[in-house]
């Protein structure tokens, strides 16, 4: 296998064993639930807003290790980002799982770019890609459960 691809694969699994942020937020300004039936993948999203900036973003729920390291790699991603940054890059996470070549501009996925081989393995691109469709139904404050179907 190739190198990067095992440090990627590391890392996932690092974020799975110890999933960062994973926990309820009692102050959070809205969150949303996300649903994968696919796989089974179950995720709430919390987020706290101030100034049109995510202060905080936490998540719980259970899934497969792509889902639960991708929800731990978003909520390192996006926290401390304007609303328009964060919607900036779940663009470009979607176009790097779904192979799409960055535009002028996009914003660098920094450890994201873990998640560019996921593209090869189509039942796992809504495994990486459920949390952020939930982030932004949180952030944009829309209380229906989100599916990936
Ligand atoms: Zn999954």
């Amino acid at each position: 296998m190739h190198e990067a691809e095992d440090l990627y694969q590391e890392m996932i699994l690092d974020h799975y064993r110890r999933p960062r942020n994973r926990r309820a937020m009692e102050t959070a300004d809205a969150f949303a639930e996300g649903y994968n039936p696919l796989c089974g993948d179950r995720v709430k999203v919390y987020v706290q807003v101030e100034d049109g900036i995510v202060k905080d973003v936490s998540f719980q729920g259970a899934g497969c290790a792509i889902s639960t390291a991708s929800a731990s790699l978003m909520t390192e991603s996006i926290r401390g980002k304007s609303l328009e940054q964060a919607r900036a890059l779940f663009n470009r996470f979607h176009g790097l799982i779904t192979g799409e070549p960055a535009e002028n501009g996009a914003p660098e996925l920094g450890k994201l770019e873990v998640f560019s081989g996921v593209g090869k393995y189509p039942a796992r691109v809504k495994c990486a890609t459920l949390v952020w469709h939930t982030v932004n139904a949180a952030l944009e404050n829309r209380k229906e459960t989100v599916t990936t179907e």
